[in-house]
């Protein structure tokens, strides 16, 4: 018996958004829970793109099989990848490339350098399961210490196996201005259905 999964019994959302500083200045170069302005959301976008490292990992993680064919760290290099690799190191990582997003990417196009461009701080909710359907979310803030202003207009996450960093996911979207210490918030919400 053949098990075939449609393409919409898993999906993933984006939802991308930027916030001002806080109005705290004393706040600034710390992470802090005061209430920030919001300054402009991203949301929708069709694309919610899991790349062919996260069909991989899915393979060798979930299914038990070893990924089929290798898959490319964010170098560049394919690597092989046996069934229950460890992983670790979750990331949030932004950029500023706005090229189209496509199942083959490795790496984002242009990546934030330093800190402004990644953080390893998720939170992985616990995930509901209802009826039919189910979903988690995974959050992370990313905050601008460049200096000047950062056009996010990527995201993606990476994960660590075998000291290679593999791409999981990579989305594009309408530039998001962050001025120094303002937030760049993404969240995936994760349906199983
Ligand atoms: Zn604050």
């Amino acid at each position: 018996m053949s098990v075939e999964l449609e393409p919409s019994d898993s999906t993933i959302k984006l939802k991308v958004v930027s916030y001002a500083p806080c109005k705290n200045e004393s706040h600034w170069g710390s992470s802090c829970n005061c209430e920030k302005e919001v300054l402009e959301t991203r949301e929708d976008y069709r694309t919610n793109l899991c790349t062919a490292g996260w069909a991989g990992f899915v393979q060798a993680n979930i299914l038990n099989t070893a990924a089929n064919p290798n898959i490319k760290d964010t170098g560049g290099t394919s690597r092989s990848l046996s069934a229950n690799t460890a992983v670790s190191a979750l990331t949030l990582i932004a950029g500023t490339g706005t090229a189209a997003a496509s199942v083959a990417d490795n790496a984002l196009t242009t990546a934030t350098a330093g800190a402004s461009g990644n953080t390893t701080s998720l939170t992985i909710s616990t995930a509901t399961e209802t009826g039919t359907s189910g979903s988690f979310t995974i959050v992370g803030t990313i905050t601008n210490t460049s200096g000047g202003n950062i056009n996010y207009a990527e995201v993606g996450l990476t994960i660590t196996a075998a000291t290679f960093v593999f791409l999981i996911t990579h989305d594009v979207f309408t530039a998001l201005t962050v001025s120094n210490n303002g937030t760049l918030q993404v969240t995936y919400t994760m349906t199983n259905s």
